[in-house]
């Protein structure tokens, strides 16, 4: 079966769904099918109805990590399920469990105020709780990985629910299993294990000035002005944030950067490997404020890119294959794009 212009669609279900307001990046798009799904029901009668119609599927929570073409020829599914509760308590943890439409922040500040500490560094990241395993969200020195316990998932192929323990998930670097294979599974609950015993995470630059004693409250208000301060708002102009991934690369790459760089910043990781400032070596490109059409390298952050208004998808590559092309010419070094590309 396929579904006819004229023929009337089940009230959850809407023709023509507009996308501009539901990007960050303020890129007009439209989707042929679009549904806002809250519940288990809807979500299996959604993808009864992709199949039915040989549709393909599209999964957006808050829209600030993809960037989208002008026109989706299928079904976007705007995960919207609200809930968040304490689910158990042990000497260890207290588990909380949050519907993947949940607002991540708000999470953040939730499990605060029931005086339950271990998010505080990864707040004022935009976005859905059900986003938040699929590129295993990280900040301030704390991954979503280091807080996890499980989450609940649709199986798009079984059209079956699982529960995936953080090993399911394979999480690494801004990776998971949910960002290696796009569109197989939907997340629809995540739990997180918050720690009995807290330790305040204080290693990283901006945060490394608070004093041992500090609480998780004062961290929180640390990591929401170093943001404030740092990255261009979405809401007063358009990004998704970091564009790129900073780059992972071998001792002897790194080496030979700093031959000739011997300020470029470069992290040793736990395997031996480093992993470089992407937003360093753009800049060192010259191309800070660079832009394409509308679209520019934030003058603020050279690795976030800006929409300046009226920006397109077709841009927003050119900018990126530009970068990426001037960052490997001068450095050897490859730059991966951070946002999913629909
Ligand atoms: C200003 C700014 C700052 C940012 N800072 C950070 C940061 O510090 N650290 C960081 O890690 N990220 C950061 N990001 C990126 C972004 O906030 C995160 O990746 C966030 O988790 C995306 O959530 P979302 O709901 O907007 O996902 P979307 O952009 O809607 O989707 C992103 C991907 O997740 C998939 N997806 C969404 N929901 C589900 C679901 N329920 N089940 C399965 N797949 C799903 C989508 O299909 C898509 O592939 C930043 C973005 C912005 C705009």
């Amino acid at each position: 079966m396929t579904v006819s212009a004229a023929l009337p669609l089940p009230a959850w279900l809407v023709r023509d769904m507009d996308l501009g307001g539901v990007n960050t990046f303020g890129l007009a798009a439209t989707s042929r099918f679009g549904a806002t799904v809250t519940s288990d029901a809807e979500l299996i009668a959604a993808h009864a109805f992709s199949r039915d119609n040989a549709l393909p599927v599209h999964i957006l929570g808050g829209g600030s990590n993809v960037v989208l073409s002008p026109r989706f020829d299928g079904l976007t599914l705007r995960i919207a399920g609200k809930g968040k509760t304490i689910v158990s308590r042990s000497a260890e943890t207290t588990v909380v469990q949050a519907a993947a439409g949940e607002d991540w922040h708000e999470l953040v500040v939730w499990t605060l105020d029931h005086g339950l500490p271990g998010l505080e560094n990864l707040a004022l990241i935009p976005g859905t709780v059900g986003a938040s395993p699929v590129q295993n969200i990280g900040a301030y020195g704390v991954e979503l990985a280091d807080r996890f316990d499980s989450l609940t998932a649709f199986d798009t192929q079984t059209l079956t629910w699982h529960d995936f323990n953080a090993a399911d998930c394979r999480f690494a670097y801004r990776q998971s299993v949910f960002k290696a294979q796009p569109g197989r599974y939907v997340v629809t609950a995540v739990r997180f294990a918050l720690p009995s015993v807290w330790q305040p995470v204080l290693g990283y630059a901006g945060l490394d000035t608070l004093p041992d004693t500090a609480s998780a409250g004062a961290i929180f208000d640390r990591v929401v002005a170093l943001r404030q301060s740092k990255l261009p708002d979405p809401r007063a102009i358009g990004n998704v944030g970091s564009f790129f991934h900073n780059p992972v690369v071998p001792p002897s790459v790194r080496h030979a950067l700093m031959a000739e760089h011997p300020v470029a910043p470069a992290y040793g990781q736990p395997d031996g490997s480093f992993k470089l400032s992407a937003g360093w070596l753009i800049e060192q490109c010259g191309l800070k404020g660079a832009r394409e059409g509308q679209i520019g390298v934030s003058d603020r952050h050279a690795l976030v890119l800006v929409n300046h208004g009226g920006g397109t998808r077709a841009e927003v590559e050119a900018l990126a294959a530009r970068i990426t092309e001037a960052v490997f010419e001068r450095f050897g070094v490859s730059l991966t794009a951070e946002p999913v590309f629909y």
